[in-house]
């Protein structure tokens, strides 16, 4: 298949690895800050092709992970009540709130109902004209625009039963963060593609100048990733910090500029808690006073929640690159895709659930 198969020759593959080695003469830490990054590395088992001065830590790039515990307590809230039809993307369902998840929820009578897309509740709304329709709007800047799309199509219509629950996450700010903190290890970043597909590369300028450090755009393929961290070795073996685009058949500098003006139109930036991390300011998206009558915090009178992470669960270290999943004590055992205690064990994107589903089951210390 033509750009696919390219981008997973074992070849190629293989060849970038040993250029990566040949340029490789001291110990890096790099972060893939997107879950389906982690997936792709685990799953073609990248790390294990790499010399092992070059280590890989997984950042805080999956959506589902990151969004809140109160945002899915009040998902539930909503789901539970009879005039509510709560419409979700399928990964929300069996992520752990503080006592429940939407799967139950869902088997105790409330109306869940899984959407592949924004659009489909704006339809669920329009079909349903006595039921309040919420759309449970988590991701990052690649859902932003479409979820966008669903408040702004539903105000056109003046559709009156359809509300957002509005949990979106900023890339950027999360860098700056990571970069800021003491206890930070990263010296090079893999920005996601997808993410950039959207707003380009041009937001990583700042944070290049401001921490120089290497920032290189890069796919979700195994010839894609290969070259990033090429890209990213390379740059720090020569003592230089700019960014790059390795995925130029979709990223551009500016980005997509038609979705960055629906999303601007519909959401505003501020500052967002983010799960297991706690809140980083101005890295969230809320909507606008425009879009008030769309907002199910409001409409709703939701409040404010604050909610304990299980105990156990070490999910901020591993969202942060300072713990692999494997360091969790309960990985595999007390937590598995079935009985997940954290997030990141649940989604798609989860780095736990990548560790699991492609064996890397030895827990190490
Ligand atoms: S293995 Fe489970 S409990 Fe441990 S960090 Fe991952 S999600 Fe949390």
């Amino acid at each position: 298949m033509k750009y696919l198969d390219e981008y997973r020759d074992e070849r190629i593959a293989r060849a970038l690895a040993a250029e990566v080695a040949e340029h490789t003469t001291r110990p890096w830490v790099l972060m893939e800050i997107c879950g389906g990054q982690t997936h792709t590395i685990m799953r073609y088992g990248i790390d294990e092709l790499l010399p092992r001065q070059i280590e890989l830590v997984h950042g805080p790039g999956c959506p589902v992970c990151v969004t809140p515990l109160e945002t899915i307590d009040k998902a539930i809230a909503l789901a539970s009540r009879q005039d509510v039809i709560l419409v979700s993307y399928g990964d929300m369902l069996r992520v752990p709130g503080s006592h429940s998840d939407l799967f139950r929820a869902k088997a105790q009578g409330g109306d869940v109902r899984i959407a592949y897309s924004s659009m489909e509740a704006v339809k669920v709304a329009r079909s349903n004209p006595d039921r309040k329709v919420v759309f449970l709007a988590i991701g990052f800047e690649t859902t932003a625009p479409a979820n966008a799309m669903a408040a702004w199509q539903a105000k056109r219509e003046g559709l009156t039963n359809f509300s957002m629950l509005v949990s979106h996450v900023l890339v950027p700010p999360a860098i700056r963060a990571l970069m800021v903190s003491e206890d930070n290890r990263v010296q090079g970043f893999i920005a996601p593609g997808h993410v950039c597909t959207v707003m380009g590369c041009s937001e990583y300028d700042d944070l290049v100048r401001d921490f120089c450090v290497p920032i290189v755009v890069g796919g979700f393929e195994p010839v894609d990733l290969l070259e990033a961290i090429l890209m990213l070795v390379k740059q720090l073996e020569a003592a230089e910090a700019k960014v790059e685009n390795q995925y130029v058949r979709s990223v551009s500098y500016k980005g997509n500029l038609p979705a960055q003006q629906i999303m601007y139109e519909v959401f505003e930036v501020a500052d967002q808690k983010w799960r297991g991390i706690g809140p980083i300011p101005r890295s969230g998206l809320r909507l606008r006073g425009d879009y008030a009558d769309y907002d199910a915090d409001r409409i709703f009178d939701l409040g404010e929640l604050t909610v304990d992470e299980p105990a156990e669960c070490i999910s901020a270290q591993v969202l942060q690159g300072l713990k692999k999943p494997t360091n969790c004590p309960a990985f595999g055992m007390r937590c598995t895709p079935e009985n997940p205690l954290g997030a990141p064990m649940v989604s798609a994107e989860g780095a736990c659930a990548a560790y699991y589903h492609y064996r890397r089951h030895a827990v190490v210390s």
